[in-house]
C-alpha cells in the first residue's frame, strides 16, 4: 500500500524541492518518481508513454503528492524543450532532474549483433536516445536551474566498461560519462551539480525478456549474486538529487552489486 505522501511534503530528502524524472512510466525512473514523491517532491514524471506516466501520477496524486505528467521524446529537441516549459509554467523552477529515459538493444533490433554488424540507424537510434537525449535534457534543464541544483544522469556498467553485443549502448553510456564530467565542471562555479549513476542488471520490463542462460551468467559475474530491484537504483539517484550529496559532482557511481569491483 502507498504510505499518505502529504506527511512528507514538508520533510523527507527532497522536501520542497520540484524534481523532473525522465522515463518515469515503467523501471527504474517510476520508481524513482514514487521515491521523490515519498521523500516530499513535486515530481514532474515524463515518459513518451502518456497513459503510463499518466496512471503513475494519477497514483500518486492519490496518495497526496503534488505532481505532473509530460508527454516526451527526449530524442527530439522541440519535445524536450516543450517539457521544460510545462515544468516552469507548472512550478515556476525545477530544482533537480533524473535524465533516466532510454532503450535496450531489443529496441534496436540489435540484440546478438557485434560491433560491425550493427546496421546504422540502430546506431543511430540508440545514440539519439541514450546520448544525445540526455544531452537535450541537460541543456533545457539547465537553462531554468538555479544555485544548489542537481542533475542525474543514467549511465550504465556499460558506461564503465564494454559489454559484449552491445557496442551502440556501450558506446552511448560512455558518453554519459563523459558528458556528466565536462558538464559538472562547466557548471560547479554556478553551485550545479551533475552525476551520473551506473547500474549493473536491474529488475525491469528492460531486461524481463533477457533469456535464461545471460541472466544466469549476468548474476554469475554479480559478487552481491542477484539482480538489483528498481527501488534500490532510484535510491541512489535520490541522494543525488538531494543536499545530502552537496560535495559530490562529476561523479559515475556503480551501483551494481559488485561487477565492475570483480
Ligand atoms: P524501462 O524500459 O523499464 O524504462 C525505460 C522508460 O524510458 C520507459 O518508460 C520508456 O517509455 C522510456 N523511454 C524510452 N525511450 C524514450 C524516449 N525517447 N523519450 C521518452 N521516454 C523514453 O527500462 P529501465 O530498466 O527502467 O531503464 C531505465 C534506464 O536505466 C535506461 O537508461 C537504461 O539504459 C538504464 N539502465 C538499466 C539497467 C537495467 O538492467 N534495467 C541497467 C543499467 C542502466
Amino acid at each position: 500500500m502507498t504510505p499518505n505522501l502529504r506527511s512528507t511534503a514538508t520533510a523527507g530528502l527532497l522536501a520542497g524541492k520540484v524534481v523532473l524524472v525522465t522515463g518515469a512510466a515503467s523501471g527504474i525512473g517510476a520508481a524513482a518518481a514514487r521515491a521523490a514523491a515519498h521523500e516530499g517532491a513535486k515530481v514532474v514524471l515524463a515518459d513518451r508513454n502518456a497513459p503510463g506516466v499518466e496512471e503513475i501520477a494519477t497514483h500518486l496524486a492519490k496518495s497526496g503528492a503534488e505532481v505532473l505528467a509530460v508527454t516526451v521524446d527526449v530524442s527530439d529537441a522541440q519535445s524536450v524543450a516543450a517539457m521544460v516549459a510545462s515544468v516552469a509554467k507548472a512550478f515556476g523552477r525545477l530544482d533537480a532532474a533524473f535524465n533516466n529515459a532510454g532503450i535496450g538493444t531489443l529496441e534496436t533490433r540489435a540484440v546478438g549483433n557485434r560491433a560491425g554488424d550493427l546496421e546504422e540507424d540502430s546506431w543511430r537510434r540508440m545514440l539519439d536516445v541514450n546520448l544525445t537525449g540526455v544531452w537535450l535534457c541537460m541543456k533545457h534543464e539547465i537553462a531554468v536551474m538555479a544555485r544548489g541544483a542537481a542533475i542525474v544522469n543514467m549511465a550504465s556498467i556499460a558506461g564503465l566498461i564494454g559489454l559484449p553485443r552491445a557496442a551502440h549502448y556501450t558506446a552511448a553510456k560512455h558518453g554519459v560519462v563523459g558528458l556528466t564530467k565536462a558538464a559538472a565542471i562547466d557548471y560547479a562555479d554556478l553551485g550545479i551539480r551533475i552525476n551520473a549513476i551506473c547500474p549493473g542488471f536491474v529488475e525491469t520490463p528492460l531486461t524481463a525478456t533477457s533469456k535464461a542462460e545471460k541472466r544466469a551468467a549476468s548474476v554469475a559475474k554479480t559478487p552481491i549474486g542477484r539482480y538489483a530491484t528498481a527501488e534500490e537504483i532510484a535510491a541512489q539517484a535520490i541522494w543525488l538529487m538531494s543536499d545530502r550529496s552537496g560535495y559530490v559532482t562529476g561523479a559515475a557511481i556503480a551501483v551494481d552489486g559488485g561487477y565492475t569491483a570483480a
